[in-house]
């Protein structure tokens, strides 16, 4: 019989795990389906409830329902816990387990995809807000060096920061937390655009000796050159990429947990790619 997933969101038309799933299970030769369920705002938890029912072994979870999963999950893995969000539920007998492969995603399209070690790189993360919780712990795990969150909002910056100072393993890892116009002179080996300012075409403010020599600029929206992916290209960074390979490389993983197989991501990518 086939194994039924989805993914879950509020908007979800435009989403490609679709068709991301069904390139890994074509490749794999994975029995699954996978469709993409609209749950309605009030109706995330009545969702999960009916897919249970209707035999579904896993979903995905998407905007804006991350934290609710988080919240609704019996068993939670350690990357989830450390995100306060879960983007991949799998429903066993009796107990839903929440992960979050947001952040092993973006960790592997850098540095398998890029060639990129992030080991004892500086870290410059733009954003607070969800997508930048969901990535920080693994990030400061790879890097080993110290990260600067930099955001609009100083309040939420500080309270991200105080998640690694009360967290077991990294309460010692150095993380700053800076207001935007306030980085002064500092300089980053990979900079990662993690706020949603790329969707109204709004710039970051960035110095322009923010980019050390060989840096990596990296936005995790995709699907066009966003205001801060130009300012990277516009002063000569020589890695730029949009968060296109972070999403199948989260997807990738989230099949991995589901179905035991690690599915190849590149002709995947590739795939995306050329519909770009
Ligand atoms: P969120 O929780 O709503 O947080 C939004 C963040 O963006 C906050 O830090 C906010 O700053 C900042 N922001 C919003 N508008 C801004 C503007 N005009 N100028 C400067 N900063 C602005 O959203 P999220 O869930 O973190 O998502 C952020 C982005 O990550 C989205 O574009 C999403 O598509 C992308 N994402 C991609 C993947 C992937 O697989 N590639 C996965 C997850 C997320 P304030 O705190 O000051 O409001």
């Amino acid at each position: 019989m086939t194994d039924k997933y989805a993914v879950i969101g509020n908007p979800i038309a435009h989403s490609k795990s679709p068709q991301i799933h069904k390139m890994f299970a074509d490749q794999t030769g994975q029995d699954i389906s996978y469709e993409a369920i609209l749950a309605p705002l009030d109706g995330f938890a009545a969702t999960i409830e009916r897919l249970r029912k209707e035999g579904y072994k896993g979903c995905n979870v998407t905007v804006p329902f991350k934290h609710e999963a988080w919240q609704l999950c019996n068993e939670l893995t350690s990357r989830a816990i450390d995100a306060e969000a879960v983007n991949t539920l799998k429903f066993e007998t009796g107990k839903v387990i929440g992960d979050n492969t947001d952040g092993i995603g973006l960790v592997r399209d850098i540095e398998h995809n890029f060639s990129t070690s992030l080991k004892g790189k500086r870290i410059l993360l733009i954003g607070a807000g969800g997508a930048a919780h969901g990535v920080l712990h693994l990030l400061l795990e790879a890097a080993q060096a110290p990260l600067v969150i930099y955001n609009r909002t100083l309040e939420k910056a500080v309270s991200l920061k105080k998640t690694i100072e009360q967290h077991e393993k990294l309460k010692l890892r150095s993380v700053e937390a800076v207001e935007f116009g306030k980085l002064g002179d500092k300089q980053f080996d990979v900079v990662i655009n993690a706020t949603s300012a790329g969707l109204t075409d709004s710039e970051i403010p960035l110095p322009v000796t923010v980019f050390a020599p060989g840096a990596l600029a990296y936005d995790m929206m995709y699907g066009r050159e966003t205001p801060f992916l130009k300012f990277a290209r516009e002063h000569g960074v020589a890695v730029i990429t949009d968060g296109l390979g972070m999403l199948v490389e989260q997807a990738a993983e989230s099949f991995f947990i589901w179905r035991g197989v690690r599915p190849e991501t590149a002709p995947v990518i590739a795939a995306l790619r050329k519909q770009q």
